[in-house]
């Protein structure tokens, strides 16, 4: 894919022209995705802009205590706007219901995100791979701007910040990925918050679908896998299938390069969830399956029953493990 231009001028030109601005971002949500849609709406709420948020599937628990997290909608069956914003989206598909509806009824349609994987949809591109997370891009468009920082502006950002760099323990995290962090942290974030909501939070039932899961977690070669069924999820009273964080610990197995989660939505519907240790890429396993993500973290969605998404996965993960090669031994 050949990196395009980041069109900071462009981008603060249409928001500039702008009264109504939409923002829309991925289906289930994460940290960066609510706290890149939430940075860029109470900012331009500031600017005077009339800003809807929406996503499809609304703000998780865990999410809600960010400023004006209640103003997040889940439908769009009316309105249009001068300018829709996608952050953490890296195709348009991911933006579900609502980003359907909101490109048909915008003018323009800025594409922010840092996904190696995006497709450049949309009119303007703020697409920065290199970039931790959309919230760090968002930080790099206010402080172009100069906006008036407060904390409403810098806690969803810093929050992005923290979830996707996973506390600042992966390898895309840089000197200046802690600048950006300090200067949030000026502008009126807490990063012990931001931990404390996030990374160090987890509900007991979580904890209970972990003691499901986990014995029947198996280390092969160099893969560690996990699968869990809608009957795990509905054993331990959760609603949502989700995986509560597990494939990010199952990446710490020491005698592993790579861990994947296959989450059974349904009989023909299996979402794959794939982390590697550094020097070794999930992504482009992730794209082959027409899903998307970065090179330590990707997913996609497979289309058939459980066996059959391990038998089109498990081969892929394998020629990605013996292709890797670490940069630290
Ligand atoms: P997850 O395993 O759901 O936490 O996702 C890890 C990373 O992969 C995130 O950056 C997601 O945005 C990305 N990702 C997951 N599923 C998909 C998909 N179906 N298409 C594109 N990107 C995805
Ligand atoms: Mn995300
Ligand atoms: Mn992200």
């Amino acid at each position: 894919m050949t990196e395009k231009l980041i069109e900071w001028e462009k981008a603060t030109q249409a928001i500039n022209a702008a009264q109504s601005i939409l923002i829309v971002t991925h289906i289930s949500p994460d940290g960066d995705a609510i706290g890149s849609a939430l940075g860029l709406a109470n900012a331009l709420k500031q600017m005077g802009k009339t800003v809807t948020v929406a996503d499809d599937d609304g703000v998780p628990d865990f999410l809600k205590f960010l400023p004006h997290a209640d103003t997040v909608v889940q439908y769009l069956k009316k309105g249009s706007w001068d300018v829709m914003i996608s952050t953490d989206a890296s195709d348009d598909e991911r933006t579900g219901e609502v980003g359907i509806y909101g490109r048909a009824h915008s003018k323009t349609v800025i594409n922010l995100d840092h996904h190696v994987t995006n497709t450049y949809f949309g009119d303007i591109y703020l697409v920065v791979p290199s970039a931790v997370s959309a919230t760090e891009i968002v930080f790099d468009w206010w402080e172009t701007i100069g906006i008036d920082w407060n904390h409403d502006i810098a806690m969803p950002l810093l929050t992005g910040l923290v979830t996707d760099t996973l506390g600042f323990r992966i390898s895309s995290v840089t000197a200046r990925t802690l600048e950006v962090a300090q200067s949030l942290m000026r502008y009126g974030g807490s990063l012990a918050e931001a931990m404390a909501r996030t990374l160090e939070s987890k509900s007991w039932k979580e904890v209970a679908l972990w003691k499901q899961v986990l014995p029947s977690a198996v280390l092969r070669g160099q893969i560690v896998e996990a699968v869990i069924t809608p009957d795990d999820i509905a054993a331990v009273g959760l609603t949502e299938m989700g995986d509560a964080g597990l494939v990010s610990f199952l990446r710490k197995v020491d005698e592993a390069v790579i861990a994947v989660v296959f989450k059974q939505h349904s009989e023909r519907e299996v979402i794959v969830s794939l982390r590697s240790k550094q020097g070794y890429d999930v992504a482009e396993v992730a794209l082959a399956l027409g899903g998307g993500g970065h090179a330590q973290a990707s997913g996609a969605t497979i289309f058939g029953t459980l066996d059959d998404a391990r038998a089109k996965v498990l081969p892929l993960l394998e020629a990605a493990a013996e292709k890797g090669k670490p940069e630290i031994a």
